[in-house]
């Protein structure tokens, strides 16, 4: 195929081969070389005819087209040019066609046989007048690639501006002075710096010290570039970043450093979360091993791998038991269907599925178990994650809830007090049996009937007034209710108020027990307790309780009436003190403890003011559940009257005794005076006869006068004894002392010489009579004779005893004087008290005396009694001369 009309220009020249054959061989050597370099050059040629039609196209273009020159031949070379390039592509043969020796350049857009648009440049040279081309020859290349490229490179261009200008990352661009020639709009924003702040300024004042130090450490300069060094920043206000930079060093052809690119980012919120994050991961796997629950991770093969140390702790495995495992061994055989039927793979997870695990000892424990399936990235199942969470406890305590649910329900309903529900308007929603039974009701008298229908008015208006709604809750109010008969019932209502979530109202709860039994006994019981303790108040007996010390912790009034002590004077006293100490020890010695109780102890105690008084003692010991003591109560009774009275009662028996003695020796005395008086008379009156014979001797005579003195003296005696011994009705005479005293001397003389007692008397001859009881006169010297010989014969076995009697001014005072021990100094005020005697029973009664005091205080007189000054008693009688009968005269 020819080119040209003639191949001609930077072709090979022909050597010098001048042979015709040579020539043409030649000629087609270089037509060869020609050709193989336009064919085998990357730029299509073609050569067009004068009138723009293709006249030859080198076989790149087939390449660069996909149409073969064959194809092409003829053809206009617009044929296959965009239709927008259409025009551009006109002018340009248009231009190249009408001038010769011009050239054009075009750029334009071609199909491809395939149907793709190629872009192609082109340039065509006009050669019309090259004798060898005659044509115009276009050279085209396919710069679709380069255009590409081109764009890219512009758009990446346009993108880097961008992302220089609006990046999240902070880029400067530092001189080979490593001061701040460029920055972008985040470096400002980064830094908080402006313009200003950057323009020239040495790069290092952006770093702390020590940061730049180390940077500078690293040998950046010499490396030429760093990737993602971590330091840290300051801010303009001080604050310090945390930067992760990448440096790039330009260098000169001399190798010299002439730049720096930075590209900074800022961490400081990468580096916190970094932080959180290891936190995070630090907690995870905390919470992973000390974990409560038990987490188990299964390969593909539904065998344990991995788990934490709680699944050893709630298996009871170990980790050679636990490796490999595979997990259904785990479940019970109907568990582990059940799972299976869960269809977990498919769900890829399960929630809190309920079911049993076997533990290595073979227990079954209740768990609940979430599980997640792990799959990999094309979805095939890797593994299985399964959280274990051991619910025994909890299952038992629900189980236990449940119980407990249903013994409240139990108990609601069996419960012997009413429990009545009410809703927020106060009208009954709920109530149990007894609630019912108690106010003889059914569903119709109580469901959303209002609570207060229950109430008499009055009764609900004192519920009303107790705020119990405001308060919350009303413990034990004492109220009263209306049964369906209308019968009114005592009771005791406790009330909780229940509200909702939003703390509102919501109800009431109602519990009420029927009191009125109760009402009734305890009223019964407080009447009983108050007549105990009006008994205990009142009794006239002293009732007292000690403690567990001993020490007196309560008594009634009466034990400070008996013991003269108040209520500080009792209060934590020793029991003990309240006894002379021998009886005391007496009680002590009882034992009482022991024996729990003591009944009618007789002892004494000791008044406040020192006086013993005789007592009963009932004590009861009081003790606890363990028999503990806890204390003691003692009842005590005064007897001291008792005792009293019953000595007086002995004394009296003593006495009545020992004047029916007297008596009886009065009767004898005087039946055998009665008895002596007749021979007495017989002796006298022969006496008188034997005297009045004329022929006795005188000494004879003398003698039987003697006998009838003696006799007459015997006679005297027995009518004495027998006036002494007669009871007499009192009377009042004119007497004379004298005389009742020398016939009371007379009466004793004999026992006087008996005992060795020399009576003398000195009676006032002048001495008045007076108004007297002949007898008690007598009664009275008989006794105070009788006492001083007792008294002398007792101490010394002998005595003197003298008797005076004077006048002394109205008065007739008589004294009698012994020599004998005299009275003792504590008995004095007391020998004129009846029944004080220092004697025993046999021999004296204590009533001399006193019988001798009241007959003279009788006559209007006095008698006293004092000890002599060596040795032996004085009693003095003072009597008053009476001589008018009138003024005496006593019954
Ligand atoms: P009684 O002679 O039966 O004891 P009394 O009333 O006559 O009763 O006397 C009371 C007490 O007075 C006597 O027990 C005695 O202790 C005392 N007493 C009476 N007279 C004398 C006396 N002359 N000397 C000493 N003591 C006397």
């Amino acid at each position: 195929m020819k080119i040209g009309k003639l191949v001609r220009g930077n072709a090979p020249q022909p050597n010098e081969d001048t042979t015709e054959t040579g020539d043409i061989e030649a000629l087609r050597e270089r037509e060869d070389h020609f050709r193989t370099l336009i064919e085998c050059s990357l730029d299509a040629i073609t050569v067009l005819n004068n009138d723009g039609t293709i006249r030859y196209e080198s076989s790149a273009l087939q390449q660069m087209l996909g149409y073969s020159s064959q194809n092409r031949t003829g053809h206009s070379i617009l044929d296959h040019v965009h239709p927008s390039d259409t025009p551009k592509a006109n002018i340009f043969i248009t231009q190249l066609t009408q001038k010769i020796g011009s050239s054009q350049h075009i750029e334009m857009q071609m199909q491809h046989r395939d149907g793709s648009w190629r872009c192609i440049e082109a340039k065509g040279t006009n050669s019309i007048d090259n004798p060898v081309i005659a044509g115009i020859v276009i050279y085209m290349s396919d710069i679709t690639d380069r255009k590409n490229s081109r764009l890219k490179i512009k758009q990446a261009e346009d993108n880097y501006k961008t992302l220089f200008e609006n990046s999240a990352v902070a880029i400067t661009v530092v001189d080979e002075n490593e001061n701040l020639l460029s920055w972008n709009k985040y470096a400002e924003s980064l830094l908080g710096m402006n313009k200003d702040d950057l323009y020239l300024k040495p790069i290092s004042a952006l770093y702390p010290e020590e940061e730049w130090r180390k940077m500078r450490s690293m040998n950046l300069r010499q490396k030429g570039m760093q990737h993602h060094l971590e330091t840290k920043m300051i801010k303009k206000n001080g604050e310090i970043l945390d930067v992760d930079i990448s440096l790039s060093m330009f260098k000169g052809s001399d190798g010299k450093i002439i730049g720096t690119i930075g590209i900074i980012a800022d961490i400081s919120d990468r580096k916190q979360a970094q932080q959180r994050l290891q936190m995070v991961e630090g907690n995870y796997m905390t919470i992973f091993e000390n974990s409560a629950v038990a987490i188990t991770l299964a390969d593909e093969n539904e065998r344990i791998i991995s788990w934490n140390k709680y699944t050893e702790i709630l298996l009871g495995a170990d980790k050679k038991e636990l490796y490999n495992m595979p997990v259904r061994s785990l479940y019970p055989d109907e568990e582990w269907e059940k799972i299976r039927a869960l269809n977990i793979r498919q769900k890829g997870m399960q929630h809190h599925l309920e079911t049993r695990l076997i533990k290595k000892n073979n227990d079954i424990i209740d768990v609940d178990i979430s599980i997640s399936i792990l799959k990999g990235t094309e979805g095939q199942i890797t593994g299985s994650i399964a959280i274990i969470t051991n619910v025994t406890e909890r299952k038992k305590a629900y189980e236990q809830l449940r119980h407990a649910e249903e013994n409240y329900r139990t108990i609601f309903e069996n419960t012997a007090v009413s429990i009545t529900i009410t809703d927020a308007n106060e009208n009954i929603v709920s109530w149990n049996r007894q609630t019912e039974l108690m106010l003889g009701m059914d569903k119709d008298d109580l469901h959303t009937k209002h609570i207060s229908s229950l109430y008499p008015v009055a009764e609900w208006e004192m519920i009303r007034a107790q705020n119990i709604r405001k308060k919350g809750m009303q413990n034990h109010l004492e109220t009263k209710m209306i049964k369906s008969n209308g019968a009114i019932i005592d009771v005791d209502l406790s009330v909780s108020i229940l509200r909702g979530t939003d703390g509102e109202i919501s109800g009431s709860i109602g519990i009420v027990n029927d009191i009125t039994e109760h009402k009734r006994t305890r009223e019964q019981l407080k009447t009983t307790t108050d007549n105990y303790k009006t008994l205990f108040e009142n009794t006239a007996v002293a009732i007292t309780v000690a403690n567990e010390n001993e020490k007196i912790i309560s008594w009634n009034k009466y034990t400070e009436v008996l013991l003269g002590m108040s209520r500080s004077d009792l209060y934590m006293r020793p029991v003990s003190s309240l006894y002379p100490e021998v009886q005391w020890l007496k009680i002590r010695a009882e034992n009482i403890k022991q024996k729990g109780m003591q009944n009618h102890l007789e002892t004494q105690m000791q008044k406040k003011d020192g006086e013993t008084i005789d007592v009963d003692l009932s004590i009861s010991v009081l003790k606890d559940s363990d028999g503990e003591v806890t204390g003691s109560i003692a009842v005590i009774s005064n007897i001291s009257d008792l005792k009293k009275a019953e000595e007086e009662k002995q004394r009296m028996e003593q006495q009545v005794q020992l004047a029916g003695r007297l008596s009886a020796v009065g009767e004898l005395a005087a039946g055998v005076a009665h008895e002596l008086n007749n021979p007495l008379t017989a002796v006298r009156g022969f006496a008188q006869l034997l005297a009045s014979r004329k022929d006795l001797d005188e000494s004879l005579t003398n003698d039987l006068e003697t006998i009838y003195k003696e006799a007459q003296r015997a006679t005297r005696i027995t009518s004495n004894l027998l006036s002494f011994a007669r009871s007499h009705n009192p009377e009042k005479r004119m007497i004379s002392m004298n005389d009742v005293i020398a016939q009371s001397v007379e009466l004793q003389e004999y026992r006087m010489r008996v005992s060795n007692i020399e009576i003398s008397t000195e009676l006032d001859k002048d001495l008045p009579y007076t108004m007297a009881d002949f007898y008690q006169m007598q009664q009275v010297f008989v006794n105070l004779i009788t006492n001083a010989e007792q008294a002398m014969s007792d101490t010394n076995g002998r005595g003197k005893l003298y008797i005076k009697t004077e006048q002394s001014g109205d008065l007739i005072r008589i004294t009698v004087i012994d020599d004998g021990p005299g009275i003792h100094e504590d008995h004095i005020q007391n020998i004129f008290d009846p029944f004080f005697t220092t004697k025993d029973a046999d021999k004296g009664t204590g009533l001399g005396l006193s019988i001798c005091y009241s007959l003279i205080r009788e006559h209007g007189g006095t008698l006293s009694a004092s000890n002599n000054t060596g040795e032996g008693a004085t009693f003095v009688i003072e009597l008053p001369i009476i001589t008018n009968l009138v003024e005496t005269t006593i019954n």
